[in-house]
């Protein structure tokens, strides 16, 4: 006998709730086998904003590091004395001044004793000086002086998820966000000639590796796991809020990718929408459109990120000036921070955060050549 239809409603009903309701099921941890993570290093362009002409490398704290100009080598420790290298482009060229000794050289690199990663400082003279862990390599282009440093890709991750985190973000959103970031550098190469990102949201923001908190303890919870599709790990893109529901890169005007990105429902965003207001010319505002991010970069990278914080917003014309109304922080493609930071409040898991904003996707570990973690 069929049930009357009001009873398959009731049932068909109380089904759906308790899907809705019942815990999301952990994603399959799957090995995958990287033939493209190199040594598991990356190479970051660092402080490139500045269109540097002028640098000083110095020793961290307890560490000794080792300047390569040409053919000189030059130790740098702060118990001998001789703490700083001075690095200036001069006339189309490097010049390396250590104490009362200068040399000329193409480019150079800064290693620790033994020719592998150190600790050291990197300042801009009057600008700015941060601490990072790796190797630097400084040359010459275009009349600045680029800076590289190849880190290991577990001190880049905890260096974004310090930088890049929601402050006072649970421990299991910033998992999640560990393992989007490091499937963003496993799988995001290229954007850049002479390295492969920089240090600006362009790519993932990244200042300096933590001593230690929840950004370290996130990456070191999470260490070699990463976003799969189709048995592939990809760069798996996040955004600081979206609007309640959050975007696929074909909706917002960017290329699809390899991962096809879903368009989920973020609870969290759609209770409490990240508003935003800004006015700008009506010239400026000419090449503007909603829900398009390529046009979007092109204003905020003149303008600043404050002109247009996200691609969903209306445009009101007012004299010669436009009002723009948003909601929203960052392309909105992606993991949100925002709702993972509340999912991870009410209990979710980082897999369970993952796999609600990337659906259809496993989380897959990262092995060295050799089958070594
Ligand atoms: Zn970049
Ligand atoms: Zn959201």
């Amino acid at each position: 006998m069929r049930p009357p239809i009001r009873l398959a409603i009731a049932i068909i009903g109380a089904l759906t709730l308790a899907h809705a309701l019942a815990p999301a099921r952990d994603v399959r941890i799957q090995d995958v086998q990287d033939h493209d993570v190199q040594n598991h290093v990356v190479r970051i362009g660092v402080l490139g904003l500045f269109h540097p002409s002028e640098f000083a490398v110095s020793a961290a704290d307890g560490n000794a590091v080792v300047v390569h100009a040409g053919q000189e080598t030059f130790v740098l420790e702060r118990s001998s004395g001789v703490r700083a290298a001075e690095i200036r482009a001069v006339a189309g060229a490097t010049v390396v001044r250590v104490g009362p000794r200068a040399v000329h050289a193409p480019a150079l690199t800064v290693t620790g004793r033994t020719g592998g990663p150190a600790d050291f400082l990197l300042a801009i003279p009057g600008k700015i000086t941060r601490r990072y862990r790796g190797t630097l390599e400084l040359k010459l282009a275009s009349g600045a002086l680029v800076a590289v440093v190849t880190m290991d890709l577990e001190t880049a991750v905890e260096s974004v998820v310090a930088a890049e985190g929601l402050s006072g973000a649970p421990l299991e959103a910033l998992k999640a966000q560990a393992v989007a970031a490091r499937s963003y550098f496993a799988a995001g190469k290229g954007r850049h000639s002479g390295f492969d990102f920089c240090d600006t949201t362009h790519c993932q923001f990244l200042r300096e590796p933590p001593v230690s908190g929840a950004a370290a303890e996130a990456t070191s919870a999470t260490r070699g796991l990463v976003m799969i599709s189709q048995s592939q790990f990809f760069a798996a893109m996040y955004t600081r809020s979206c609007s309640g529901r959050t975007r696929t890169p074909v909706e917002v005007g960017l290329p699809p990718g390899s991962y096809p990105y879903y368009s989920v429902d973020c609870k969290y965003c759609r209770e409490h929408p990240a508003r935003w207001e800004s006015r700008i010319s009506a010239r400026d505002a000419a090449t503007l459109r909603s829900s398009n991010e390529p046009a979007r970069l092109k204003i905020v990278r003149r303008l600043g990120w404050s002109t247009a914080p996200s691609n969903n917003f209306t445009m009101r014309k007012e004299d010669d000036q436009v009002i723009l109304k948003g909601i929203g922080q960052g392309h909105g493609i992606g993991l949100c921070q925002s709702g993972a930071a509340a999912m991870a409040k009410e209990g979710a898991n980082f897999q369970q955060i993952l796999s609600h904003y990337y659906p259809n996707a496993a989380i897959g570990s990262l092995k060295r050549a050799g089958g070594l973690r």
